[in-house]
């Protein structure tokens, strides 16, 4: 069984433009529809030194319902099989209430955590990783999935924890 890497946060902050960058298909549904990808998608990424699996939790956008659907068992689900979580937010919407109500969740799993701050393109990077540094989660990427940017500097933190 290969390690897992669950992509988790809020609805369209990006979470399957990632899960594509990583596996490298088009098998997640990519949309502005929030909640459009519900059920736990698998992916395997060979871009680093060794294979892993990426799980892309569209489910947690808890089918449009926002904070009333995003049950912490749905979240216990995804994250139980991660051997690291990548807790995704979006730069240009910044940093909020929902975010820090999935970390919460998150943080009770007790898995390696790591917060990707996609949507940095045209924006001060440093600026944007600042922002989510007041979440407390030690280690921050800068990410521009849809420029497919980040993935190295994402790999590197994600690899020594699986
Ligand atoms: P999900 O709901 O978290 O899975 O988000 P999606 O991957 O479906 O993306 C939601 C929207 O954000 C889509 O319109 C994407 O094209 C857009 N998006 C994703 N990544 C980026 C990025 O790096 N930069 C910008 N500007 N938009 C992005
Ligand atoms: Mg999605």
């Amino acid at each position: 069984m290969l390690p897992v890497v669950a992509l988790v946060g809020r609805p369209n902050v990006g979470k399957s433009t990632l899960f594509n960058v990583l596996t490298r298909t088009r098998d997640a549904l990519v949309h502005d529809q929030p909640g459009l990808t519900r059920d736990r998608h698998y992916g395997i990424c060979h871009l680093g030194k060794r294979p892993f699996l990426v799980v892309d939790t569209g489910g947690l956008s808890g089918d449009g319902e926002g904070i009333d659907g995003l049950t912490a068992k749905q979240v216990q689900l995804a994250v139980d099989e991660a051997a690291v979580v990548v807790f995704v937010t979006d730069a240009r919407a910044g940093l909020m209430a929902l975010d820090r109500e999935i970390l919460a969740e998150l943080r009770k799993r007790g898995k390696p955590l790591i917060v990707g701050v996609n949507k940095t393109d045209g924006l001060d990077e440093m600026n944007s990783l600042a922002e989510f540094a007041a979440l407390g989660i030690g280690t921050l990427v800068p990410l521009a999935a849809a420029h497919g940017r980040g993935v190295d500097g994402l790999l590197d933190e994600v690899e020594p924890l699986l």
